[in-house]
């Protein structure tokens, strides 16, 4: 299997990339925040409960994403490989994920960073919030959103670096120069990294 975490902060573009790149290597894309937002539209018990999170810019509790993700590995176990999208936002979620992937003998195959600066993602949601009205793209919860994830998501990168499985791309430029970027690092890294 080809698994890739694809890791950057809110409105780096992670979400786009990924729907091509699963589309490139045939891999089944899970967003967490898609599945979240979809809880919150058919108004379930837990879609009630994450909503008022989610607008706070908080994340929701380790326990409720890994429970969703395993059910997503489970359901897609037979096929070529995921692409983790919003996930793992947490040290003790990449290593949930660690766990639950090894219970199929398979691993995280490497984690890619989309870097782009504050000032770029600050404009990018603001506009994006008034496109789609997604409740969460304020600019309050918009910074909150920038602080948490330097807060708490960042220290995933250090995880997987340890692990040489990190690489961080230049998420600056069209959605066609990043994503062959993103391509020419999957390539290189599936290349010159054989399974441990
Ligand atoms: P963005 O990357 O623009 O913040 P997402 O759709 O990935 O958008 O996430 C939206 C919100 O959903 C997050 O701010 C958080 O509240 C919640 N969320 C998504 N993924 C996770 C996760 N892995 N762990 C905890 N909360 C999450």
């Amino acid at each position: 299997m080809l698994n890739i975490v694809l890791f950057g902060p809110p409105g780096s573009g992670k979400g786009t990339q990924a729907v091509k790149l699963a589309k490139k290597y045939n891999l089944v894309h899970i967003s967490t925040g898609d599945l979240l937002r979809s809880e919150v539209a058919n108004q379930t018990k837990l879609g009630l409960e994450a909503k008022k999170i989610m607008d706070a810019g908080e994340l929701v509790p380790d326990e409720i994403v890994i429970g969703m993700i395993k059910k997503q590995l489970e359901e897609h176990k037979a096929g070529k490989g995921f692409i983790f999208d919003g996930f793992p936002r947490t040290v003790e979620q990449a290593r949930e994920l660690r766990k639950a992937l090894t219970d199929y003998d398979e691993r995280v195959t490497m984690e890619i960073s989309l870097d782009v600066p504050r000032e770029e993602l600050l404009k990018r949601l603001v506009k994006r919030g008034e496109e789609s009205g997604r409740s969460d793209d304020n600019e309050e919860t918009i910074n909150n959103r920038i602080d948490v994830y330097e807060r708490q998501t960042i220290p995933v990168t250090y995880y997987y670096e340890k692990m040489h499985k990190h690489v961080a791309v230049d998420g600056i430029g069209t959605i066609e120069q990043i994503f062959k970027r993103i391509v020419k690092e999957v390539e290189g890294f599936e290349k010159y990294h054989q399974p441990e």
